[in-house]
C-alpha cells in the first residue's frame, strides 16, 4: 500500500481520502481551503444528478453514492446525512427522468403547488454539508490521516521522497493545478433561512433565473438557486436573493415570513465531462459540477480502483 497525497478538502478530496485510508493507504490532505470553507460546504446538498456528464458514467456513481449515503443515514445519526421524501416538478411529465433507476421509489404525484400539473416524488438523502465535512474531516483523522492547510502552485511530484501517488481533488483549482481550460465556474447562489417546521424538500427545474430549491436541514433551510456560466464572484447579490426568495416563496408558501439567517455563493467546478482519470502517478478526480455530493462515494471508489 502506498503514501498517497491527496490535494482538496471539499466532498471529493475528503471521501477519496477516507475510501483510500480504508484500504489500507497512508494519506495525507493538502488544501488551500479548509472543509467548512469549500465549495462544498455551500451545497443544498440534495442527492441529484445535476450539470454532470457523461451520463452513463454520471449514473453509476449517483447509484452507488446513494447507496452509500443510505447507509450512512442508517448507521450514524451524527453524520448529517438523511433520508428525504421531496417533489421535482418543472419536468416532463410524459418522460421519467433519465436518472429514475437510481432511486428506488420515484412515483408520479399529483400534490404539487398550484401552478403546475404534477411532479416526481422520490427519496433522496439530504446532506447538511457543514456537519458532514466536519464528519468527514473527523473520519479522515481518526483512520490516521492528516489534513493541513496549504496552497499549490503545482502538484506534488510523486516519487523519490514524495508520495507515491498523488490524487487530484482541486475542484475549479484543478483549472491551473492541471492546466485544464475546459474546466469553468459555475456561479449559485443560496439563501438560508430559519427552519420554519418543512419536512420534505422541493426542487423546480426549468424555472427562469435557475432552478428553485428549497431544502430543509435541522435548523435551517437552504433556498436557491442561480446557475451563471463564467462568473468568477464569490459576493452574494440582494437582488438575486431577493428573486431567489420570491420563486420560492411560490413553490413552497409556508416560508412566507421566514427570517432570513444568510446568503452564500458557490462555484461550481463545471466540465464537459467529470474527470476520474489516472495519468501515471496522478488520478484525476474533479469537473464535479452540479452533483460532486451526489457522485462522491462512486468516484472516491473508483480512485482507490485505479490506485490498485
Ligand atoms: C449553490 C450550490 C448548490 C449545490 N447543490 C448541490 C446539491 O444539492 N447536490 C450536489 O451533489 N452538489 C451540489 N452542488 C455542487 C457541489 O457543491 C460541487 O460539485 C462540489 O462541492 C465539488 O466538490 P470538490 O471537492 O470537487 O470541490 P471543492 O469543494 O471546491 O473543494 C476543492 C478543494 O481543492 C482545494 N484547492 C483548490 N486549488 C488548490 C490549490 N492551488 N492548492 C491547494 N488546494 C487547492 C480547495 O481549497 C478545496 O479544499 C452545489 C453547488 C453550489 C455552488
Amino acid at each position: 500500500m502506498g503514501r498517497v497525497t491527496v490535494v482538496g478538502a471539499g466532498v471529493i478530496g475528503l471521501s477519496c481520502a477516507l475510501r483510500l485510508l480504508e484500504a489500507g493507504h497512508r494519506v495525507d490532505v493538502l488544501a488551500r481551503e479548509l472543509p467548512r470553507e469549500t465549495t462544498s460546504a455551500v451545497a443544498a446538498a440534495i442527492w441529484y444528478p445535476y450539470r454532470a456528464w457523461p451520463q452513463e458514467r454520471v449514473l453509476a456513481w449517483s447509484r452507488s453514492s446513494y447507496a452509500a449515503f443510505a447507509a450512512l443515514a442508517a448507521e450514524d445519526p451524527d453524520c448529517g446525512v438523511v433520508l428525504r421524501e421531496g417533489t421535482e416538478v418543472g419536468l416532463t411529465r410524459a418522460e421519467k427522468p433519465w436518472w429514475a433507476d437510481a432511486v428506488p421509489d420515484l412515483h408520479e404525484t399529483l400534490d404539487v403547488p398550484a401552478g403546475h400539473d404534477g411532479g416526481w416524488a422520490f427519496t433522496a438523502p439530504v446532506v447538511e454539508m457543514p456537519v458532514y465535512l466536519e464528519w468527514l474531516a473527523s473520519r479522515v483523522l481518526d483512520a490516521g490521516g492528516s489534513i493541513t492547510r496549504l496552497t499549490l502552485h503545482g502538484l506534488p511530484s510523486a516519487g523519490g521522497d514524495g508520495p507515491t501517488a498523488v490524487v487530484d481533488c482541486a475542484g475549479l483549482g484543478a483549472k491551473f493545478l492541471a492546466a485544464d481550460p475546459t474546466l469553468h465556474p459555475v456561479q449559485g447562489q443560496v439563501v438560508l433561512v430559519e427552519q420554519v417546521g418543512l419536512e420534505r424538500w422541493w426542487l423546480e427545474s426549468g424555472s427562469e433565473g435557475g432552478p428553485t430549491y428549497v431544502v430543509p436541514r435541522s435548523r435551517d433551510v437552504v433556498v436557491g438557486g442561480t446557475d451563471v456560466e463564467g462568473e468568477w464572484s464569490r459576493t452574494p447579490s440582494p437582488d438575486v436573493a431577493a428573486a431567489i426568495l420570491r420563486r420560492a416563496l411560490r413553490l413552497v408558501p409556508a416560508l412566507a415570513g421566514a427570517e432570513v439567517l444568510g446568503h452564500k455563493v458557490g462555484l461550481r467546478p463545471a466540465r464537459p465531462e467529470v474527470r476520474v482519470e489516472r495519468v501515471g502517478d496522478v488520478v484525476h478526480c474533479y469537473g464535479h459540477g452540479g452533483a460532486g455530493v451526489t457522485l462522491s462515494w462512486g468516484c472516491a471508489d473508483e480512485v482507490v480502483g485505479l490506485l490498485g
